[in-house]
């Protein structure tokens, strides 16, 4: 806890939330909005959010797993894309692995949140489940839910 300092900043910059913002000192690069609480900017440091795409990817961090449909875990996604990360490598595709983080950034991207009812404009928590890429291109297309689905 002793990278992050209470510089006075105010409230933190996320949508929705009230903890109060503080300022990284750490060793990682985090780049976009500086003006985050401790558990924002320990999202963006673990790859879970995108640091510069905060406000495109902020959403994520309400996906809730496993997806609906077919209970498919992050660790089952973290093992497909660490396996397309060694292919590349031994391709030679990639001159070296992916760091652990940028990893976890990848595995998060296999997810998305969907409008239960198809309405993109009810963001209520009962209306928003968490589905994979495929689970959800197969609602959409084949359930009829095309509409919108943010
Ligand atoms: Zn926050």
């Amino acid at each position: 806890m002793k990278n992050f300092v209470d510089k006075g900043k105010g409230q933190c910059g996320a949508q929705g939330c009230d903890n109060k913002a503080v300022t990284y000192t750490g060793k990682y690069n985090i780049k976009g909005r500086t003006v985050h609480c401790v558990k924002h900017h320990m999202n963006k440091i673990s790859g879970r959010i995108d640091s510069a795409n905060f406000n495109r990817d902020q959403y994520i961090e309400h996906l809730r797993l496993p997806t609906a449909f077919l209970g498919i875990t992050f660790k089952d996604e973290y093992i497909k894309v660490k396996k397309i990360n060694d292919f590349f490598v031994e391709q030679g595709t990639i001159e070296k692995s992916l760091t652990k983080r940028e990893l976890i950034r990848r595995t998060m991207q296999c997810f998305e949140a969907d409008h239960i009812n198809g309405n993109h404009k009810d963001n209520r928590k009962i209306n928003i489940q968490c589905l994979t890429k495929s689970e959800h291109k197969f609602k959409t297309d084949v359930c009829g839910d095309s509409i919108g689905w943010r």
